[in-house]
C-alpha cells in the first residue's frame, strides 16, 4: 500500500497517510492540530530525476504499446466463430438433416 504524505494547510504538520487504491478515501486528518485541510505532497522520490523506474526493476511500457491492436489477422476468432455457427444453422434450416 503506498504512503502519501500530506501538509497540513493550517498548522504545516506533515502527516502520512496509507492509501489503498479502491477503497473509499477516509477523511485525512491533521495528526497535530485537527485540520482536515491538508495538502498531499509529491514525494522527492516520485520526481527524483536520478532514480528511474527500470533501475526499481520495473519494466516501462509505454502507453500506446497498451493499446489494444484491433482483431488479429484473420479476423476476430469470436466473431468467426458466430459466423460459423450461423452459417451451419442456416445450412440446416435448408438442408435438414434427416436421420432414417
Ligand atoms: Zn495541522
Amino acid at each position: 500500500m503506498p504512503v502519501y504524505e500530506y501538509i497540513c494547510k493550517t498548522c504545516g504538520e506533515k502527516n502520512e497517510f496509507l492509501e489503498s487504491p479502491g477503497s473509499p478515501m477516509p477523511v485525512k486528518k491533521c495528526k497535530k492540530c485537527g485540520a482536515i485541510r491538508l495538502k498531499r505532497s509529491i514525494s522527492a522520490f516520485a520526481y527524483s530525476p536520478e532514480v528511474t523506474l527500470e533501475d526499481l526493476g520495473v519494466k516501462v511500457v509505454p502507453r500506446y504499446d497498451m493499446r489494444p491492436k484491433g482483431p488479429p489477422p484473420g479476423g476476430c476468432p469470436y466473431e468467426k466463430a458466430a459466423k460459423e455457427e450461423e452459417e451451419k444453422k442456416k445450412k440446416e434450416k435448408e438442408n435438414p438433416t434427416f436421420f432414417l
